[in-house]
C-alpha cells in the first residue's frame, strides 16, 4: 500500500521529536451537529502515532460537495494521494519538509 505523497515531517507526540510521517490514505469523518469537520490521516513512520491534518473544520454539510464526502467516508485512496501531494494543504497544517 503505497500513498504517492510528499514527505512530510512533524513532531511526534509519541517519540518525542521530529519524524517522518506517512499518509495513512484513512480520512476521519467527525459530525457535531450541524457542523462537520474532516481530517486525513497521517502516522509516524517510526511509532505509528498518528496525526489528524484538518481538510475541513466546522463546516456545514452542505459546504461540501456530495460526491467528496462519500470519498471521505469510503477513504477514496486518490483523494488521499490527491491531499498528501497539496502542498497548501501540508502548509496549512504546519507541516515540514526537508
Ligand atoms: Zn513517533
Amino acid at each position: 500500500m503505497s500513498f504517492n505523497s510528499i514527505k512530510v515531517y512533524h513532531r511526534c507526540g509519541g517519540c518525542g521529536k521530529k519524524q517522518e510521517f506517512v499518509n495513512s490514505g484513512k480520512f476521519r469523518v467527525n459530525a457535531n451537529g450541524n457542523c462537520i469537520d474532516v481530517w486525513l490521516i497521517y502516522r509516524c513512520k517510526k511509532c505509528k502515532h498518528s496525526w489528524n491534518l484538518t481538510i475541513y473544520e466546522r463546516i456545514k454539510p452542505s459546504k461540501i460537495d456530495s460526491e467528496k464526502y462519500e470519498m471521505f467516508l469510503a477513504n477514496d485512496e486518490d483523494l488521499a494521494s490527491q491531499f498528501g501531494n497539496d502542498i497548501s494543504f501540508l502548509k496549512r497544517n504546519n507541516a515540514e519538509f526537508k
